[in-house]
């Protein structure tokens, strides 16, 4: 199986790819952001929990987003493998997926990190608040506070894949074109 993580700051664009990635590999795209805006539009307990969390820009609870993916991986057993989008976001997260994964005896392949520069990621999360109404996606405070948790907790996570020889990075400025096929260049490789 391969099953990769797409890895990168808010806004930096890791939606757009992991789409175009999971078409050129045939590999079954999972977004928490997603999964969890899926669950706020059907107002269910744990939407309403997660929307609490997001429009302040923190994160949603480790255990919460666990067991969404345990239950996305248990429901899509024959699968040529899977992309992660916004997941792992913490060391936590990252432990419980090589957990999960292990019971399938299916590793991670490798994290694929998109660099993208602070100014650039914020010009491009208020351009996609326009379009979408995303309402995290509004207000300058708190995309900058995002970016804080970004570095704070999830950064550290490439310190884990790092030993694993699992880190691999990509340029993230360019066009979406030119960005997907660096990535695709990476996979080929790693596959
Ligand atoms: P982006 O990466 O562009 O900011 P996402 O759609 O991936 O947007 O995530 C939106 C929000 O959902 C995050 O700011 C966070 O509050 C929450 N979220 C998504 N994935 C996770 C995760 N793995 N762990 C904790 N919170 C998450």
């Amino acid at each position: 199986m391969l099953n990769l993580v797409l890895f990168g700051p808010p806004g930096a664009g890791k939606g757009t790819q992991a789409e175009l990635l999971a078409k050129t590999f045939e590999l079954n795209h999972v977004s928490t952001g997603d999964l969890l805006r899926t669950e706020i539009a059907a107002k269910t307990a744990l939407g309403i929990e997660a929307k609490r969390k997001i429009d302040k820009g923190e994160l949603v609870p480790d255990e919460i987003v666990v067991a969404m993916i345990k239950n996305k991986l248990e429901k899509n057993k024959d699968v040529n493998g899977f992309i992660f989008d916004g997941f792992p976001r913490t060391l936590e997260q990252a432990m419980a997926l090589d957990k999960l994964l292990d019971e399938n005896e299916t590793p991670v392949t490798g994290m694929l990190r998109l660099e993208v520069e602070k100014q650039e990621v914020i010009i491009r999360l208020l351009n996609r608040g326009k379009i979408s109404g995303r309402s995290d996606d509004q207000d300058r405070s708190i995309i900058e506070n995002r970016i804080t948790v970004y570095c704070q907790k999830t950064l550290p996570i490439i310190e884990y894949y790092k030993p694993q020889g699992k880190h691999f990075e990509v340029n993230g400025m360019g066009s979406v074109e030119e960005i997907a096929g660096r990535l695709k260049e990476v996979v080929e490789k790693i596959r």
